[in-house]
């Protein structure tokens, strides 16, 4: 049986899959037809027919004007499909890869673009190369005209590229490209030399004068000019440092780079490729161990295998260039381009080094991108197109992978089915099946040939993979995550690989147990061989990084739990100052802060600034900023500024921040110090739901939510009343604007940062108990409670009323279900009021939003990336949905249930905007119903608690 043998092969060629170059050739006439094989394995002996069914396996057969081949059993279909392609190209002769020379003809290609290189015509193209040959010229003496061989490859793709189609392991091992270039050069001996032992090359007979007249400048005044380089010395011990190299307009440059190195001629510099931005000039700079010019001379073909070198190796440049690098090198941003004649040439600081090494790492390309290398954090989730700032998931995902020297990524979009079908039962079962049509979908997509085609109403996944240069598979993502538009699920997948990559980046020494768990909880599968190899190097150079530095490790659930889990760290240590406009940031939100960071010794003697900006723009809740600021501006309104201090994070982020090192690396040496922060929010924009119900309902759908649940409060006299998911008090808050007989309210809710807000502005409020009328004469407590409302606790056992308002949405729907039954089995309150938004109306919304929002026409995306009204939302019900829910849910804890809603009308399609069930009690609570004392269960912490204005304690 064969499977999953295509990819492999084909990926190899990147240019056109079998498939792509089919369809070229024959356009229609090409049928594929694919049908499902179902193996059989016999078990035990022989002779007894017991087979297992097999996995459904897939074989296709492709018919074309003059062949028709059947491709071998596959996995997947598009698998089928490909090999199928590939056997028919076989038959037919023709190369995968449009042009794909044999290995003679490479050879020629070489042996006549090398003479090509030395001819007198190239000497006078604009081309890097002929800089390098220019300059080297105008050397007098002996030297004059040489060139090191490495500039050859790597300023001239055209060799590189023919030799690596000779020899792929070229991309691996730059010597060997080197060798085959110096085999070229020994047969062309009537036009180049290259002088024993050494590893440069120059034409054999001298370019006529008139050619050289008109292409080198007359020797004038010899000026000089200084440019900063870095040396990263061999020896890790010693550090990276500035270095100044003094060079003359008119020698040639890597004279004065060699004498940096301590030769004595540039004969055996080897240069690297560009480092960091692939359109920089950006290069190491180093020597050639010796051991390559004995390979040399003795025999370079056998220089295939990896030369084992003599103990020397430079792990920071290898790191840096992804190629071995031996003895001390030097990144130098200087050299020709296809811009101009004269050299081109850039000062580098340890700033530069810094973020190049930054720009290694999937966080440090995303702050890097946000210009915000002290504030900005790799977001934990990707929301909406419209929220998301600075680089998208996808773009960093490709960045990482060239810097790193790794295949581009390869995306597969599958269709999942139908988001929404009616009916309750059918919905919970969305997930499983499917997983189940996967294949049946991707299979479908692929042979239709409408990838990119988005019909309405289906939903997309995507599936990531990353390859190494020589198509190891290292890591696959396949989240379960379903959205509109395959964009979006590219960019969600993205961020997923991202997010594990910077977490084993941060923490490389992290324990296989917790790097599996965290694959594990992202739907990451990854080869820890091909990891290695891939990144192996990293784990010896890095030295920094280190999660408790970092201030909270990058694990999802860690990150997104912290705040509630370390309730009260960190909060209090920061002030706020300004007066409270009551206008804040909630999950979802968009805010605008400025903010500057400075560094701060101890004692305040010394404070420099690291990084300042006036706007910077992020979204509440998916952790895209540290955790700490977050937490912060949640708790400021517009216009108020706060300052904090926090612990140095890793001194390679702080320098990759600051473009003053030289002041900055003597205080972080000599003192101890802290960064400090200081922000001011700007602005604050509520997430599409909220702007609109604001916009589309009067008075906005919250405040009628408040209106009808305080109707029945009013009716029912109801004294007790628990509030599920409180959220930022929204209710809680609006109660107390009514005259009701409430006399003890509690909240509960597993947002800490909402319970913080929540808190503040109940106190505000109750603070006014004193004053003569207040409508809440009546009210003796209010207490707020961290926790899950699917656990119990018993001092909440049998109130009055019990409200739930837009809350089950944000939990996983068998969740929903979970706390229905655990509300009206344990917590028994007599009545129970339960909204949620009806999926129904939204087309209403959207369609509003739409009109209404001429001032950002890519706003469109945003509804239409979101499924849902808000991206927290797990699912929406329709009418027919809820019903069911709460109809079966009433039925078995013997409770009566009315429906009802706010928002439109119920008469009217499509209903109101928010659906409302009202469940009561059937019966009273009494004699087996009453809480025994072996009964009692504490489950929630107090976050805090007023007692009628006498006592009020917080645990703030
Ligand atoms: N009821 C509020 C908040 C609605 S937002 C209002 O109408 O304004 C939904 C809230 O449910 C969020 O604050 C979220 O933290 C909370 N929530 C989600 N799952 C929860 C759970 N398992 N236990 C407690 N609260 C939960
Ligand atoms: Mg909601």
């Amino acid at each position: 049986m064969e499977t999953g043998g295509y990819p492999a092969v084909a990926m190899q060629k990147p240019t056109l899959t079998p498939k792509a170059v089919i369809k070229k050739r024959f356009g229609d006439q090409a049928c594929y037809k694919v049908e499902e094989v179902v193996e059989s394995t016999e078990i035990g002996c022989p002779g007894l027919a017991i087979t297992q069914k097999g996995p459904c396996l897939y074989r296709c057969s492709l018919q074309l004007p003059e062949v028709s081949v059947v491709s071998g059993t596959f996995k997947k279909k598009k698998e089928a499909e490909q090999s199928a392609s590939e056997l028919a190209l076989e038959k037919l002769g023709i190369h995968l890869t449009e042009n794909n020379p044999t290995s003679e003809e490479s050879w020629d290609d070489v042996v006549a673009r090398l003479k090509y290189l030395f001819s007198n015509e190239f000497l006078k193209s604009l081309h890097p190369l002929s800089g390098h040959l220019r300059a080297a010229l105008q050397r007098e003496g002996d030297h004059c005209g040489w060139i090191p061989v490495s500039l050859i490859t790597i300023c001239d793709s055209k060799i590189y590229n023919l030799c690596k189609s000779i020899d792929p392991k070229v991309e691996s091992n730059p010597f060997l490209v080197i060798s085959y270039v110096m085999r070229a050069a020994a047969s062309l001996s009537e036009v180049v030399c290259t002088s024993e032992g050494k590893l440069w090359i120059r034409r054999q007979i001298q370019y006529p004068h008139e050619i050289i007249d008109s292409v080198i400048p007359k020797p004038g005044s010899s000026e000089s000019f200084l440019i900063r380089a870095i040396s990263i010395p061999c020896l890790q011990e010693k550090s990276v440092e500035v270095l100044n190299l003094n060079v003359s307009s008119t020698g040639y440059y890597l004279d004065f780079i060699a004498n940096q190195l301590g030769l004595v001629d540039a004969s055996n510099i080897l240069v690297s490729r560009p480092i960091g931005k692939a359109s920089s000039e950006t290069r190491l700079y180093f020597t050639a161990p010796q051991s390559y010019l004995l390979e040399l001379s003795s025999d370079y073909l056998n220089a295939k295998e990896v030369i084992a070198c003599e103990g020397s190796f430079n792990e920071r440049a290898s790191y840096l260039s992804g190629e071995d690098i031996y003895g001390d090198a030097i990144l130098a941003s200087i050299g020709y381009t296809w811009k101009s004649m004269d050299l081109f040439h850039e000062d580098l600081s340890l700033q530069s080094y810094y973020r190049i090494i930054l720009g290694k790492i999937p966080g440090g390309v995303y702050k890097l991108s946000r210009g915000a290398i002290l504030a900005a954090e790799l977001p934990l989730a990707y929301t909406t197109k419209t929220n998301w700032r600075g680089s998208f998931p996808r773009e960093i995902l490709c960045t990482f992978c060239r810097r790193h020297r790794l295949s581009e990524p390869v995306f597969s979009t599958i269709r999942t089915s139908e988001a929404m079908t009616s009916g309750l039962n059918k919905n919970l079962k969305v997930n499983e099946s499917a997983v189940e049509e996967t294949q049946h979908a991707s299979g479908c997509i692929v042979a239709t040939g409408a990838k990119e085609e988005v019909e309405s109403g289906g939903t997309f996944r995507c599936e990531v993979k990353i390859y190494s240069k020589f198509q190891d598979l290292i890591i696959e993502c396949s989240p379960k995550d379903s959205y509109k538009r395959p964009p979006d699920s590219i960019q969600n997948a993205s961020l997923k690989v991202l997010l594990w990559l910077n977490m084993y980046f941060m923490n490389p020494d992290m324990p296989a147990e917790r790097l599996n768990c965290s694959a594990t909880e992202l739907n990451i599968q990854f080869y820890p061989q091909h990891l290695m190899k891939a990144f192996g190097l990293y784990q010896s150079v890095q030295n920094f990084w280190h999660s408790e530095i970092q201030g909270g490790i990058l694990l999802q659930s860690n990150r997104m739990n912290m705040p509630h889990t370390m309730l009260g760290h960190g909060i209090g240590s920061f002030n706020i100052e300004g007066p409270d406009s009551g206008v804040s940031a909630s999950n979802g939100c968009l805010s605008c802060i400025s903010y500057s960071v400075s560094l701060l010794t101890e004692g305040e003697n010394t404070k420099e600034l690291l990084e300042s900006t006036d706007e910077f723009e992020f979204e509440i809740g998916s952790v895209s900023v540290i955790s700490h600021l977050e937490t912060v501006v949640t708790q400021m309104t517009v216009g108020q500024s706060a300052f904090f201090c926090m612990d140095l994070p890793p001194k390679e982020l702080i320098l990759a921040a600051t473009d003053d090192c030289e002041r900055v690396v003597p205080m972080l040496a000599s003192r101890t110090c802290c960064l400090e922060y200081t922000i001011t929010l700007l602005r604050v924009t509520e997430p599409l739901e909220d702007r609109m119900e604001q916009a589309l309902f009067s008075p906005p759908l919250s405040k009628q939510r408040v209106g009808f649940a305080v109707q029945h409060i009013k009716e029912s006299g109801a004294t007790t009343l628990v509030d599920f998911g409180c959220g930022a008090g929204s209710l809680l808050d609006s109660l107390l604007n009514y005259e009701t007989s409430l006399e003890k309210i509690v909240g509960v809710d597993i947002s800490n940062k909402s319970l913080v807000r929540a808190a503040k502005v109940l106190h505000t409020k109750l603070s006014k108990k004193s004053d003569a009328d207040v409508p809440f004469a009546e009210l003796k407590s209010l207490v707020l409670y961290d926790g899950s409302i699917l656990d119990f606790d018993s001092r909440l056992y049998g109130f009055d009323i019990g409200t739930c308002l837009e809350v089950i949405e944000h939990m996983e729907e068998d969740q929903a279900c979970l706390f229905g039954d655990i509300v009206l089995s344990s917590f028994l309150p007599r009545i129970l009021i339960v909204s949620t938004p009806n999926y129904e109306y939204n087309v209403i919304l959207q369609k509003s939003s739409l009109s209404s929002q001429e001032e950002d026409p890519d706003d469109k995306t945003q509804s239409q990336s979101c499924k849902f009204r808000n991206h927290d939302h797990k699912f929406e019900w329709t009418r027919e949905q809820f019903n069911h829910w709460a109809t079966e849910l009433a039925a078995r804890h013997n409770y009566s249930v009315e429906f009802s809603g706010v928002g439109g009308s119920g008469d009217l399609e499509p209903g109101f905007a928010s659906q409302i069930a009202v469940f009561r009690r059937r019966y009273p609570l009494q004699g087996d119903d009453l809480l025994k004392d072996t009964d009692i269960e504490r489950q929630y912490d107090v976050v805090w608690e007023w007692n009628g204005g006498t006592r009020s304690r917080s645990a703030l």
